[in-house]
C-alpha cells in the first residue's frame, strides 16, 4: 500500500491517504499536549508505544466482537486503518473518580463509582471540548439516535473487556476516552487507546502509569508508558 498526501495532522497523530481509498495510514508522534494545548512537550518514543499498544488493544477488542478501524501495524510508528468519518463526540468512560470528574463533583481522586459513568464531550478545540448530553447531540445532529445507542453499547462492552484485560496485568483502568467513526454507514471504534487517552494505575501501589505523569509533572513519564506496554506484552 502506498502512502499518499497527509490528510490531517492532530496533536499526537498524522493521518495519510493511501492508494486504497478505503484505507488510511496513521502515524503516531511523540508530541504531547495537555490542558487544551496550553502545555506542550514531547515524550520520547511515545509514538512507538501508543502505536503498538493501540494495535494490540484494538485486536483484543475485535476478538470480542467490537468493530474497530484497526487493520495492521506496518512499522514502529504506523498502522493501516479503515477510512472513517470521525463523529465530533468524545466518549469518556469512568470507573473511578479522577481528573475533571473528581473536581466537578468534589470527590476525592480514587473514589470508586458505584456504576460506570459515561460522559459525552463535543469535539471542538475552540470551545474546549464542552460536556454535552444526548439531547444536545440530537438537537445539533452530531449523531443519530441509532448511532448513539451503538456507541453506548460498545463503550460499556469495551470497558468490560479492557478493565479485565488490564487487571490481569495488575493495572486498574480508571477512566478513558473513545472516539467513534462511520465506515460504510456503520459505527466503528477509531482513534487510539493508549496512556494518552486512559488513566492507568498500578493495582498494588496505585502509582499513575499514564499521561497524568506529564500533565502533573510527576516524572518518569517515558518509563511509565514503557512499563504499560511491557505488561501488556506479557
Ligand atoms: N481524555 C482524553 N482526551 C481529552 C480529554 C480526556 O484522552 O481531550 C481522557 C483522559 O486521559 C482521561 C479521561 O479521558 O483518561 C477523562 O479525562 P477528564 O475528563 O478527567 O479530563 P482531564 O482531567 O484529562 O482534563
Amino acid at each position: 500500500m502506498k502512502k499518499l498526501d497527509m490528510l490531517y495532522e492532530g496533536k499526537a497523530k498524522k493521518v495519510y491517504k493511501t492508494d486504497d481509498s478505503s484505507r488510511y495510514i496513521i502515524e503516531y508522534k511523540d508530541d504531547a499536549t495537555a490542558f487544551n494545548g496550553e502545555k506542550k512537550g514531547s515524550i520520547l518514543e511515545k509514538g512507538i508505544i501508543n502505536n503498538k499498544m493501540s494495535g494490540l488493544l484494538f485486536k483484543v477488542l475485535e476478538e470480542k466482537g467490537i468493530p474497530t478501524h484497526f487493520e495492521e501495524l506496518i512499522n514502529d510508528r504506523e498502522m493501516i486503518v479503515k477510512e472513517v468519518e470521525i463523529l465530533p463526540i468524545e466518549v469518556i468512560v469512568r470507573n473511578i473518580a479522577a481528573g475533571s470528574l473528581a473536581e466537578r463533583l468534589g470527590l476525592e481522586e480514587g473514589t470508586k463509582m458505584k456504576k460506570t459513568v459515561l460522559e459525552f464531550c463535543y469535539k471542538d478545540d475552540e470551545l474546549g471540548d464542552p460536556m454535552i448530553n444526548e439531547y444536545h447531540i440530537d438537537a445539533i445532529e452530531l449523531a443519530t439516535k441509532n448511532e448513539i445507542e451503538n456507541i453506548k453499547n460498545y463503550s460499556f462492552k469495551i470497558n468490560e473487556v479492557l478493565s479485565e484485560y488490564f487487571l490481569e496485568r495488575d493495572i486498574v483502568l480508571v477512566d478513558f476516552k473513545l472516539e467513534f467513526g462511520i465506515h460504510k454507514g456503520e459505527v466503528i471504534l477509531a482513534d487510539e487507546i493508549s496512556p494518552d487517552t486512559c488513566r492507568l494505575w498500578d493495582k498494588n501501589t496505585r502509582e499513575k502509569l499514564d499521561k497524568d505523569r506529564f500533565r502533573r509533572d510527576l516524572g518518569n513519564v517515558e518509563e511509565s508508558y514503557k512499563e504499560v506496554l511491557k505488561r501488556l506484552n506479557n
